[in-house]
């Protein structure tokens, strides 16, 4: 279910651009317009159409497994600090969700760049390169040593 832009909608702000985390959605160095460089590697992951301030990015289903048309839209709304959903199934049903948009301001998230480099010896540990610091938690769940998780 890849991503398209509405070419007459777009602006060219990039912001699309700077969210996508498959890197795929680029500028048309021509007609200054959003595109999806490669379809087949969208994660479907609605960031770059909850992002566009333009609504201008939608998502195709495959008509192998979309073949009657169901429909999703996403809406954010900066001012409410909302994101609303809007389901439609094939045999008609519509669901309705929104959701509060997380607290962190936009662009606020540091990059890997703003943490001090690594400790070669964390090679070794099971945690990711800043956790659980990046995180902002004080450690990650572990199992315990016998390995089964506590129900
Ligand atoms: Fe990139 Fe996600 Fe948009 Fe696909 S849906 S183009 S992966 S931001
Ligand atoms: Fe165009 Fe929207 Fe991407 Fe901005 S975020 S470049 S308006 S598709």
């Amino acid at each position: 279910m890849p991503t398209f832009v509405y070419m007459t909608r777009c602006d060219g702000c990039g912001q699309c651009v700077d969210i996508c985390p498959s890197d795929i959605m680029h500028i048309d160095r021509t007609y200054r317009r959003a595109y999806n460089i490669e379809p087949n590697f969208c994660w479907e992951c609605y960031s770059c159409v909850k992002a566009c301030p333009q609504h201008a990015i939608d998502v195709r289903g495959y008509a192998d497994f979309a073949p009657l048309g169901h429909k999703v839209r996403v809406l954010r709304d900066q001012e409410k600090r909302m994101i609303y959903w809007k389901i439609k199934f094939r045999d008609g049903r519509v669901k309705e969700f929104d959701f509060p948009i997380r607290t962190t301001p936009w662009g606020s998230i540091k990059s890997p760049s703003d943490y001090a480099v690594p400790d070669a010896s964390g090679l070794g540990a099971p945690e990711l390169a800043h956790e659980p610091t990046a995180l902002e938690v004080e450690a990650l769940p572990m199992l315990p040593p016998s390995g089964k998780t506590k129900v």
